[in-house]
């Protein structure tokens, strides 16, 4: 075993700064939508280069939150890649949207920019970009697109905080953006999420949406009436304290993360049959996620590609390198979209005002080949890990590669 088990320690690293922060809003008062919120949105906003922050209790809180800001409603068709976390898409169906799916681009794994006209209609009214494990979408291409159509950009940056694109933070790019502070992501505190705009009219829309369609926030006087429909998207003061106190280390886990990245494409560079991420000119990764995909060709295999990647995964597992398939569906074979099953009675779909359109997967061969030959991986390139543990996840790839004859026989 190329890394013993306990060499990789978990994410994220909590600290006393974190114990700090946690304690300080438990002996407070205000537990709800407290003080801690309210700074927190004030610093992420600030770390961001944001106008205005609105902190929630999911990723997925704030999307839906972009969708009404924007002002998209029933009907609208927006435009989303086809593979994402699958709340990159459902968001557009918590507001009666329809979400029409784009392949994706096997280099980058982002929308592929190409593909996107061909799928707008006069109902179009919004593109998602998805800046997928780290990576910014090609932003001057779809803001050109928006453009001509007259389209709203949405970022979902859930994956990449700090992710550049020809030296612009994402979520400062399009109309408003959505990050995710879940357990996984590069700021973790627990669950939670924000929402981000520099647009003073989405910020009011998406703020009604957020809570029970009340225009004041909470730690104003309440006037406990509904302006509009809301739901309650809300975070709390201890998650937002945890994220705080997360927020003031950030900038280092990112430097940590990008220094291994780079010990490991260096490392893994020559390894037959092994395709590493990589990062285009005029892009900052994050390597939020390190995916790798297989090269079923380099390999000599043209049979049960998905096959071959469980092996190859499964042998990095027993080397003690923590890999993993991060979607095994494309979203449009979800079966949310297959069996159209999300209002009932065919709704959105079927309303009056939408067009109902057919989920057909093989509509997207990048993405399903995606799929098949990709896995993942974060913790070991995350902080605290060190230069130590990217070079050991080095040597177990090579190791694991140099045996592939012996993964083929035995599958
Ligand atoms: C995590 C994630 C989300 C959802 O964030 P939650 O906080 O889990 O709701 C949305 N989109 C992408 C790309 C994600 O990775």
């Amino acid at each position: 075993m190329v890394i013993p088990k306990g060499t990789i320690k978990e994410w994220p690293p909590i600290d006393d700064i974190d114990k700090r922060y946690v304690l300080a809003s438990l002996e407070g008062t205000n537990h709800a939508f407290g003080p801690n919120c309210v700074s927190f949105e004030r610093e992420f906003a600030e770390w961001n280069g944001n106008r205005y922050a609105i902190t929630t209790n999911s990723g997925t809180a704030a999307l839906h939150m972009c969708i009404a800001g924007c002002g998209l409603g029933v009907g609208d068709e927006i435009i989303v890649p086809a593979y994402s976390w699958s709340s990159s898409a459902t968001c557009v169906l918590h507001h009666n949207c329809i979400p029409v799916f784009v392949d994706i681009d096997y280099d980058t794994m982002n929308i592929d920019v190409e593909k996107i006209e061909e799928k707008i209609t006069e109902k179009t009214r919004a593109i998602i970009v998805v800046h997928l494990h780290g990576l910014s979408a090609d932003m001057d291409r779809v803001l050109s697109i928006a453009r001509k159509y007259n389209l709203k950009v949405i970022e979902d940056a859930c994956q990449s905080h700090g992710a550049k694109y020809k030296g612009k933070k994402v979520g400062t790019i399009g109309d408003c953006a959505a990050f995710s502070f879940n357990q996984n992501k590069c700021l973790c505190s627990g669950e939670g999420g924000m929402f981000v705009t520099d647009n003073e009219q989405i910020y009011e829309e998406a703020r009604k949406l957020w809570s029970f369609g009340e225009i004041r926030t909470p730690v104003e006087k309440r006037d406990y009436h509904a302006y509009a429909l809301g739901w309650m998207y809300r975070n709390n003061d201890l998650t937002a304290s945890f994220g705080r106190a997360q927020l003031t280390k950030l900038d280092d886990y990112l430097k940590v993360q990008r220094e291994n990245a780079e010990i490991l494409k260096e490392e893994i560079r020559d390894v037959n049959g092994l395709i590493s991420p990589f990062e285009p000119e005029g892009y900052t990764h994050t390597w939020y996620n390190f995916t790798s995909r297989i090269s079923p060709d380099d390999l000599g295999y043209r049979w049960d590609v998905p096959k071959l990647r469980d092996g190859i995964m499964k042998a990095l597992q027993s080397e003690g390198v923590p890999v993993g398939i991060w979607q095994s569906f494309i979203l449009p074979a979800m079966t949310v979209f297959q069996a159209k099953n999300a209002y009932g009675r065919g709704c959105p779909w079927k309303c009056q005002f939408a067009r109902d359109l057919v989920y057909s997967p093989d509509d997207y061969p990048c993405a399903q080949k995606h799929c098949d030959t990709h896995f993942g991986m974060t913790t070991p390139l995350r902080a605290p890990n060190d230069k130590k543990v990217a070079k050991l996840v080095g040597i177990a790839f090579h190791k694991v590669f140099d045996n592939i004859d012996q993964i083929k026989e035995n599958l």
